[in-house]
């Protein structure tokens, strides 16, 4: 691992800040986040300079490069305001489910899709009755003829509305009859149009790109051919996934961090009160400084748990680290930019406000904050475990 970035990393961050200053890029994101609308222009400007394929094989029409890479383009564009939960589930998330445990013709089928931007995922694991137990979720996957038939609910799913398919987390083997809790769950990819899936807006305070859902499967049928890898090893897929989930989740905090830390300096620097540059204090300078050190301490782990990943390593622990310290970071940064901003914190006209609740979110999901502790007090420290 180095600590600085490669030739090709550098191209990404000089890229991504061309792109937020054009039409395509953060006036064109805030202006559709603000009306809960996907920005498309920037999607495609996405797609078309290969961004979104970063993670494809070069045999299925990507760049074959790796997560690190990934979390240098998701960190920039948070730098740069510009935030997209579909690149964590779709391009991040369903692409390394096929690419890894696909089948010759799921990747063929929706591999070069995701790198042109032309296919979209959401990703369904969360539901009601389960929340954080992920292991208890409830929708059941039966066998149906040459195929499956799927029951359940799901809440909290991003971006469904501009999905063609979801990469659902279901049982084949209901929690009680299950050898343990983490076998018998399976992956599959269902159709968003398929007969029996609906799905109702749930309303948020976020000013976001994509909307949040919940989800019901009545009866939906899917064939065979849906089920990514082997009935009943969804954990161990998921695992491929979740950390992922959390590197790229911990680069966009850190970036969006980053974002509202630069708008904090460059207001204290200008903003005088009593003759002197705000900036001036050490009330709110050492606070600037603190929140530079913490997002600089989180991107530094999120790199460190990408290379590992990338290694073939699972980087539970460091994944976790790291989208802790990330969550933390950006919402200390977003909390001293509306500090150093007074009032102005507060007026819609300079951006912190809108920024708020997608920063605050990252200490929830993808997963909480209390979960990681958990995971870290138990797995990295041995100790014993409350629930
Ligand atoms: C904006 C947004 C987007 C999301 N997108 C997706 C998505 O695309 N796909 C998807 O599947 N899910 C998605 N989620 C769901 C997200 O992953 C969950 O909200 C998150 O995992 C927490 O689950 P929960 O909301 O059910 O909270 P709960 O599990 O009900 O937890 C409530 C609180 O209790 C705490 N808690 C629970 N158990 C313990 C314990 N053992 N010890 C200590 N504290 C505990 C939690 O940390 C939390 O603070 C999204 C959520 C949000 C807010």
């Amino acid at each position: 691992m180095s600590f600085d970035l490669s030739p090709e990393e550098t191209l990404i961050v000089e890229a991504v800040r061309e792109l937020a200053a054009g039409p395509n890029g953060r006036a064109h994101w805030r202006e559709r986040a603000l009306a809960n609308e996907f920005p498309e222009r920037l999607w495609q400007a996405l797609a078309d300079a290969g961004y979104l394929g970063i993670l494809v094989p070069e045999e299925h029409g990507g760049a074959g490069l790796g997560l690190k890479e990934m979390a240098v383009l998701m960190e920039a564009m948070g730098s740069e305001g510009m935030a997209l939960l579909l690149m964590i589930v779709s391009t991040v998330m369903a692409t390394i489910a096929l690419a890894r445990h696909g089948s010759g013709e799921q990747k063929r089928r929706h591999l070069p899709g995701l790198a042109r931007g032309t296919t979209r995922f959401c990703f369904a694991i969360t539901e009601p009755n389960a929340g954080s137990n992920s292991f208890r979720l409830e929708t059941l996957a039966t066998r149906d003829g040459d195929g499956y038939r799927i029951r359940g609910q799901k809440y909290f799913i991003s971006g469904v509305e501009q999905a063609q398919h979801v990469l659902l987390v279901t049982r084949t083997t209901p929690h009680r009859e299950a050898a343990d809790k983490r076998s018998g769950l399976s992956l599959f990819i269902v159709d968003t149009d398929a007969p029996g899936f609906t799905k109702q807006v749930q309303d948020t305070a976020l000013n976001e790109t994509e909307r949040q859902w919940t989800l019901f499967l009545d009866d939906v049928r899917v064939p065979r051919s849906a089920l990514i890898g082997e009935e009943g090893l969804g954990h161990r897929y998921l695992f491929d996934l979740l950390n992922p989930e959390r590197v790229a989740g911990a680069a966009i905090a850190v970036g969006l961090g980053r974002y509202v830390l630069k708008k904090a300096v460059a207001y204290a620097k200008d903003r005088k009160v009593f003759s002197v540059p705000i900036g001036a204090h050490q009330g709110l300078a050492h606070p600037m400084a603190l929140a530079a050190t913490h997002l600089e301490l989180a991107s530094l782990m999120t790199r460190k748990a990408a290379c590992q990943f990338d290694r073939g390593e699972t980087a539970g622990p460091e994944a976790n680290m790291a989208k802790m310290a990330a969550a933390d970071a950006g919402l200390e940064a977003c909390d001293v930019a509306i500090q150093v901003h007074g009032g102005n914190g507060v007026a819609l006209e300079y951006g912190l406000t809108d920024m708020w609740w997608g920063i605050r979110t990252m200490r929830i999901a993808p997963v909480s904050r209390e979960m990681i502790l958990n995971y870290v007090a138990e797995h990295v420290l041995g100790l014993p475990r409350s629930y």
